[in-house]
């Protein structure tokens, strides 16, 4: 069977929900290894490797490129897989151009095929569905966020150090500083988003989503006209200039749902639309709607949940 290498992305030795995503997919392809760069906890693998070098203690995604070349090369997988994050992209980009290999991102099926992998790969910011063929010795692909259900990744390999030699040449990123967007729940791992468009009409009109977000323990997102308008940071932006989101409920107040939008949401589980227009984009769409001006719509659920949620006396 042949070996796949998943590059995986990790929080503080935790594995991104997205990189155990790409897991999935390597495990109906072959016998899976994983590396990471650091200490990660993971399992459910073959082998995992931990890249240890001073120059990968912060991102450097030339250099985790070459250090992936050098694993490559050592241990000749048939194809190596990642998540197609930001980082995932760009990481597997420079690994492809190193390689002088073709990449496929953002793919949503592989169906092998006589040594070539047929692809499903999302196009245009996922708002199209383009069919291609891997025909390269070794493949390289990002699967895209939130097509794959993440794998258990239970029972923990025992680490291989791989340590690479990097040349100082290869010292082109450095991190200057960081900056905390926002503590706590994040968009993109929120079970529930509470995302308002231009009906809410001004950036005073959040704080009853903020409520509803805060009883539902989720996190509020928004439309780019409410970005461009300045009445929320682009951090809150869901959609194809924005962030991708996959929660257990979206609930999309006044936004029409323009493709741009749809694109960042789609992957939802439950989509509730509250709109005045009964033709909008998003409520046709929606599992659920409900019509009318959104306002007096949230303050009644608003109060509702409050109530249900108030002990019995
Ligand atoms: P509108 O389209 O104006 O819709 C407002 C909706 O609110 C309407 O359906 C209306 O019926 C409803 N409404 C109004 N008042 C009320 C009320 N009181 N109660 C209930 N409903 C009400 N957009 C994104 O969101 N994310 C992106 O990442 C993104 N990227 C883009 C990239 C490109 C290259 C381009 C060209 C566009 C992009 N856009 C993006 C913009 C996108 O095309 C839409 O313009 C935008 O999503 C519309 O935002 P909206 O739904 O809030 O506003």
């Amino acid at each position: 069977m042949s070996q796949i290498l998943v590059f995986i992305e990790h929080q503080a030795g935790v594995p991104l929900e997205t990189s155990l995503q790409a897991l999935s997919l390597a495990h109906v392809l072959g016998d899976v290894c994983s590396v990471s760069i650091g200490a990660c906890q993971i399992g459910g693998v073959a082998r995992h490797f931990e890249v240890e070098h001073p120059m990968l203690s912060d991102y450097a995604p030339e250099a985790i490129a070459d250090a992936l070349a050098q694993l490559l090369a050592a241990e000749s997988p048939s194809a190596v897989l990642a998540s197609g994050t930001e980082r995932g992209n760009e990481v597997m980009a420079h690994v492809a151009s190193l390689l002088d290999l073709p990449l496929a991102t953002n793919v949503t099926e592989v169906r092998p095929a006589d040594g070539a992998w047929e692809l499903t790969r999302t196009r245009w910011g996922g708002s199209l569905l383009e069919e291609a063929a891997l025909t390269a010795p070794v493949k390289l692909v990002t699967a895209a966020p939130h097509a794959f259900e993440a794998s258990a990744a239970t029972g923990a390999v025992d680490a291989e150090t791989f340590e690479p030699e990097l040349p100082e040449t290869l010292e082109r990123t450095r991190v200057v500083e960081r900056v905390t967007i926002s503590e706590g729940i994040t968009l993109t791992t929120a079970p529930v988003v509470v995302s308002g468009g231009r009906g809410v009409g001004s950036p005073e009109g959040f704080g009853i989503l903020e409520e509803l977000a805060a009883l539902l323990g989720g996190a509020v997102g928004c439309s780019r006209v409410v970005t461009n308008n300045g009445w929320r940071p682009h951090s809150d932006q869901v959609g194809q200039t924005g962030t991708r989101v996959a929660p257990n409920l979206y609930v999309a107040c006044g936004i029409s749902g323009a493709i741009q939008h749809w694109v960042g949401m789609m992957a939802s589980k439950n989509v509730l639309a509250i709109n005045n227009d009964p033709e909008a984009p998003m409520v046709t769409k929606a599992d659920y709607a409900v019509i009318g001006d959104l306002h007096p719509i949230l303050e009644a659920v608003v109060e509702e949940v409050r109530r249900r949620r108030q002990p019995a006396t």
